[in-house]
């Protein structure tokens, strides 16, 4: 865990917390794909949950935060590991909020159809609570916005104190997919997802401060005598993919998450770090479950 999530908020402050920085492959010291974006200070904070992977809300427990605290959840994509507990963020801050609090649910086209499906996966689930809670009367309220570029607008009463945009990244066979950028404060952070280099990841990255990229390491994955561990090496970046496209913005910081194969605990972090300064010269992040970075404002 990093020193730095004992950190105190600070108003205009943007941060990035790493909840998750696991893969597909379940690895008992690294949580799913998730990551917090978190904006301002103490309860007036906005915090964004990007990607739902396996183990989000017992993460999000270490910080203090549960689903209620969530402003919204954004998807990126619909593979599994990137979505496997958004049943579990959906029903928890249904039952752990005692006034209506909706939950707004940003993705791809497709999102609204995964959520359907989920929810009517939880139809027992949701009749026995009703049933037995006289203050449950209605299935848990969820919004969808499926989206694929440009501003996010979330609704009323949610959000407004970031900028949210989006634009479509390059993850086929998977389509769509979709980046993140958080502007706030005079910072802004992008999440590119599971992405190769593409046009759009560029756009989103331009004039922003940090970019969260998910890497693989294709020069170990390479030598794995297993096609369909193969098949992964077309559509997802390297840590020097990922240092280019930052390169490519001048961005000022660049943190790697999403450790294919599972990183050890200790020991091979500066590896990483060292194939992405290859190819870029600012800050490289790359740290274990809760890892936190704050975006320093350019202002
Ligand atoms: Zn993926
Ligand atoms: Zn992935």
């Amino acid at each position: 865990m990093s020193e730095a999530t004992n950190k105190t908020q600070s108003a205009a402050e943007l941060a990035v917390t790493l909840v998750g920085t696991g893969s597909p492959m379940p690895d008992p010291n690294r949580a799913g794909p998730a990551t917090l974006i978190s904006a301002g200070e103490g309860t007036d904070a906005e915090h964004y949950l990007v990607d739902a992977g396996r183990g989000v809300l017992m993460r999000l427990a270490a910080l203090g935060l549960g689903a209620p605290n969530l402003t919204a959840v954004l998807i990126t994509h619909l593979h599994s590991d990137h979505i496997t507990d958004l049943n579990d963020v959906i029903t928890t801050r249904w039952v752990m909020t005692f006034e209506e609090t909706p939950l707004t649910i940003v993705g791809p086209v497709g999102t609204q159809s995964v959520v359907d499906h989920l929810l009517a996966s939880l139809e027992p689930d949701i009749g026995y609570r009703i049933a037995h809670h006289e203050d449950l009367d209605h299935c848990p309220p969820v919004t969808v916005l499926e989206v694929s570029e440009g501003a996010v607008e979330l609704p009323d009463g949610q959000g407004g104190k970031v900028a949210i945009s989006c634009a479509e990244t390059d993850h086929k066979p998977v389509e769509p997919s979709v980046g993140f950028r958080f502007d706030f404060g005079g910072a802004a952070v992008v999440t590119a997802g599971d992405t190769v280099p593409c046009i759009g990841l560029d756009g989103l990255c331009s004039g922003a401060d940090a970019l969260v990229h998910t890497v693989i390491r294709k020069d170990i994955i390479a030598n794995v005598p297993f096609q369909r561990m193969q098949d992964t090496l077309d559509y997802h970046s390297s840590p020097a993919e990922a240092a280019k496209t930052a390169t490519k913005a001048d961005l000022a910081t660049l943190i790697l998450t999403h450790y294919v194969p599972a990183m050890p605990m200790s020991g091979t972090e500066d590896d990483w770090r060292a194939l992405a300064a290859e190819h870029f010269g600012g800050a490289i992040e790359v740290g274990d479950d809760l890892h936190r970075v704050v975006v320093p404002s350019r202002t």
